[in-house]
């Protein structure tokens, strides 16, 4: 429930003003409902969507008066966010594998840090690889949050080649027993063809080693941009498989509606969510708990 403030504002707030603005449902009532889940940044595909849905369910005499809107919406919004909602996959035996990836600045070393310290909380052995290894601040940023979670971090030099970083990092956490292994990586977009040649090849380096490995690839977007999140998923598909996406920053923000238009629109689960800086700020997604706080 915490972190989700902001956006339970705008997005019930939107929704019971139009509601309350009319006594009888009418086209006027349904054009300001399709703004208003627009503009709490649901997306206009699955506001259009959703807009269909209530329409049928006018039809079906599911929906009568006004206030009916309202739970009808919660009740299919949370069937959409349950949708393909699947766990975690850990590994048979050796460690489980974890790709991170994302555009710079969207909170990748910060969600990697948390992970480690979930997974140390959960009794499990962590480590962190660094093939983030174009910038030397990513490198030593790593470095911190492996320390403030107790977690060994493998890494080259800056400049060196991200493939390396893994092959070392896969090594190192099978010889070690490790249960996690937590890789960082680059976040170019700016050069595509370059961002998907390196993913590529990091993940055959990966399955080399492991042959159902990398366990998960996940996409960690940033919820503040929007439906800007929802362009970058779009994007990051084109050049790696994703398993899951992880959406950081809702604390800050009034646009979490995102999360629902990237599960309708993308069909991808949401694996976690960020709320906040700090070490345990980091939220397993469960689509029940988060249609619930939306709407509390
Ligand atoms: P990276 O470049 O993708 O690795 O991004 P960082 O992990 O360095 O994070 C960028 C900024 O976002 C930092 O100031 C983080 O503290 C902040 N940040 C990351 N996750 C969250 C979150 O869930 N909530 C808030 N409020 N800030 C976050």
């Amino acid at each position: 429930k915490e972190g989700l403030t902001k956006t339970r504002k705008t997005l019930t707030e939107k929704i019971e003003k139009v509601i309350i603005g009319y006594a009888d449902i009418d086209d006027d009532l349904l054009d300001d409902l399709e703004d208003a889940l627009i503009q709490a940044d649901v997306g206009v595909k699955t506001s259009l969507k959703l807009m269909d849905d209530v329409r049928a369910g006018i039809k079906k005499k599911e929906i009568n008066t006004p206030e009916d809107l309202k739970p009808f919406l919660i009740k299919r919004i949370t069937e959409m966010l349950n949708e393909g909602n699947d766990e975690t996959r850990i590994a048979q035996s050796g460690p489980t594998v974890i790709l991170v990836i994302g555009v710079n600045g969207v909170g990748k070393t910060t969600t990697i840090g948390k992970l480690g310290q979930y997974y140390k909380e959960q009794g499990k052995s962590v480590m962190f690889a660094a093939a983030d290894t174009f910038r030397a601040a990513a490198i030593d940023q790593l470095e911190i949050w492996g320390q403030r979670v107790g977690v060994p971090v493998i890494k080259h030099e800056e400049g060196s080649d991200p493939a390396a970083v893994v092959f070392d990092a896969v090594k190192a956490a099978t010889a070690r027993k490790i249960d996690m292994l937590i890789i960082d990586t680059a976040g170019r977009l700016h050069n595509k063809a370059n961002l998907m040649t390196e993913l590529n090849k990091i993940q055959r380096v990966i399955k080399r080693e492991i042959a159902d490995a990398p366990h998960e690839t996940l996409l960690v977007l940033d919820a503040t941009t929007g439906q800007n999140a929802i362009n970058q998923a779009e994007l990051f598909t084109k050049a790696a498989p994703i398993s899951g996406l992880v959406l950081t920053k809702l604390d800050g923000t009034a646009k979490g509606g995102v999360v629902i238009g990237l599960k309708a629109e993308l069909s991808m689960p949401v694996k976690w969510i960020g709320v906040g800086e700090g070490i345990d700020d980091l939220r397993p997604f469960i689509a029940n708990d988060f249609a619930a706080a939306l709407f509390d």
